[in-house]
């Protein structure tokens, strides 16, 4: 087997653990190719947070049945991450051209089992309940050289009512300190500029190791590396300190940007989906925020529709949507997950009201957007330019310390993948919502 192909569905988490898995692949000898056609392997990294991204992979494994007729044949196909632990053996009843089904916990096992398929052309099934490794652990192979994801913790002891995270990737355990530290070290000698610190909640980092949370310690650490970017997700609201918020401040390297789940703004409905916070304590930390970090962007997800979800509660998610002026926000229609609390309540609201409400919500979220971006327009920024947009090859893409799309025409004469992995300041000349325009230079 010489080639590979990888499609990642969900989250970041998810898409660190692809990292790994092409890294093991290519250890393997094996090199990646754009095309099913092409594939000698081909791996599903999974995710079943909401019900869509179960019906893209079912929809994506039925669609290469052709490339084995008759169910022999063709490529290995498997299927890990979220779904692959979820389901085990119950993926292979219902996708009968699957070959391997892997969990979030054995990641370093893939190409013993892809081999096993193979050889044995027998169908291979591994899921364990917990993890001996951390996938980070793992040779990786980094889709672009100088930015790292770095999970700095694994799993979830939240429980959101509505979430199936914590059943499909465990308990929250957290790496060393000093082992990340160093991890860090040696990407930025690699070449590496921005780093994303990631876990399900990074605010309680270090809880399980040392009994108390580290995580403003970990971020003023990794700041002071050398790494030119420091970004993270997730933040949990009930555990974001102070600390944070001071380090967040005052460290340069620690980009001015916040994923700020607030998921509803009723405290009704907060208590039913057992996120441990109130409207009121939410807003609070919204203003220390703003106020101690000049330049914030703040993003945020949105579940529209849970159990019960009245109008009213709607409209004080719409009020705390309005009052947070967030740069970004993930807007989630509910879907029931098995096995989670919130699948077993009442109060299924009706489709339409649903679609109605998101619609409403969408358009405030846009509006705010905008209007951020328009305050920046004539300011300068700093850009971290990713290479040539997808759509037109003389205009560059980047990212500014707000986490914004940046798009700046490629200069007379210059090719655009000189300037990927390059941070240049930027005049930034238009807003729209989710992009910025802008030209290289300053104004001086
Ligand atoms: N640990 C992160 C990410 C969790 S999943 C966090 O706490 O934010 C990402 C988002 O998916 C969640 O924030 C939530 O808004 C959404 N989500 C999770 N479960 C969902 C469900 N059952 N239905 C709809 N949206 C859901
Ligand atoms: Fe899910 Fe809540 Fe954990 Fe996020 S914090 S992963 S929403 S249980």
């Amino acid at each position: 087997m010489d080639t590979y192909l990888i499609r990642t569905f969900g989250c970041q988490m998810n898409k660190h653990d692809s990292e790994r898995v092409a890294g093991l692949l290519r250890a393997q000898g094996m090199r990646p190719v754009e095309n099913a056609e092409d594939a000698d392997v081909i791996v599903f990294m999974t995710c079943c947070v909401r019900e869509n991204a179960d019906e893209r992979l079912r929809g994506q494994v039925a669609s290469l049945k052709v490339l084995k007729p008759g169910g022999v044949g063709g490529p290995v196909i498997a299927v890990g991450g979220c779904i692959g632990q979820r389901d085990g053996q119950r993926l292979l009843d219902q996708l009968p051209h699957v070959d391997v089904v892997f969990g979030t916990h054995n990641i370093s096992h893939l190409p013993v089992l892809i081999d096993a398929a193979y050889s044995q052309r027998k169908p291979q099934v591994e899921v364990l309940d917990e993890s001996f490794e951390f996938a980070s652990d793992l040779p990786g192979e980094r889709e672009h050289p100088w930015h790292a994801w770095i999970p700095i913790t694994v799993g979830c002891d939240n429980f959101c009512s509505y979430c199936v995270v914590p059943y499909v990737r465990g308990r929250e355990r957290s790496r060393p300190l000093e082992q990340i530290v160093s991890q860090v070290e040696a990407l930025v000698a690699d070449g590496v500029l921005e780093v994303t610190l990631l876990g399900q909640n990074v605010n309680s980092y270090g809880r399980d190791l040392y009994g108390e949370p580290r995580f403003a310690e970990i971020l003023r650490a990794v700041a002071r590396t050398g790494v030119a970017r420091v970004r993270f997700a997730t933040s949990h609201p009930k555990d974001l300190s102070d600390a944070t918020i001071a380090a967040m401040a005052e460290e340069p390297a620690v980009m001015p940007y916040l994923h700020l789940p607030v998921q509803s703004g009723s405290d009704r409905v907060l208590d039913l989906m057992n996120r441990v916070y109130t409207r009121d304590d939410y807003l609070g930390l919204v203003e220390r925020l703003y106020s101690a970090i000049p330049g914030l962007a703040l993003s945020t997800d949105v579940i529209v529709g849970f159990p019960g979800e009245t109008e009213d509660d709607f409209n004080r998610t719409m009020d705390i949507v309005q009052r947070c002026h967030y740069d970004q926000a993930f807007t989630f229609i509910y879907s029931p997950r098995e096995g989670t609390p919130a699948a077993e309540m009442d109060g299924a609201v009706d489709r339409a009201v649903v679609q109605a409400r998101f619609d409403r919500l969408v358009e405030v979220v846009q509006a705010s957007a905008l209007n951020n971006n328009r305050r920046l327009v004539g300011t300068v920024t700093e850009v971290l330019f990713e290479g040539p947009s997808k759509r037109d090859p003389l205009i560059l893409t980047g990212r500014t310390p707000g986490n914004k799309v940046a798009h700046v025409p490629v200069p007379p004469g210059r090719c655009a993948d000189d300037f990927a992995g390059r941070i240049l300041p930027v005049i930034i000349e238009e807003a729209q919502t989710w992009f910025l325009s802008a030209r290289l230079g300053t104004n001086s």
